[in-house]
């Protein structure tokens, strides 16, 4: 739904899903690739039943990567 009234300056929503990864600790992190700056967010989607580090919980963001490698492709 749009509507005529749009927030100016907010150009930060536009995630897409990429694909899922399992990390050594059991949880599984989930890729997102936003745009238009091609940059990689990496997600908790899932935490291990043997998760010991308290900063996986679900939602919380890991970190960024740039997508050096698919920017080569294109
Ligand atoms: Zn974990």
């Amino acid at each position: 739904m749009r509507t005529s009234s749009e927030t100016a300056g907010r150009s930060s929503t536009h995630y897409a899903f990429d694909s899922l990864h399992a990390l050594p600790c059991g949880c599984v992190a989930a890729i997102y690739r936003t745009h238009p700056w091609d940059v990689q967010v990496v997600a908790v989607e899932a935490r291990g039943p043997h998760c010991v580090h308290q900063q996986h919980e679900i939602g919380s963001v890991l970190g960024l990567e740039m997508g050096e490698t698919d920017r080569l492709s294109r």
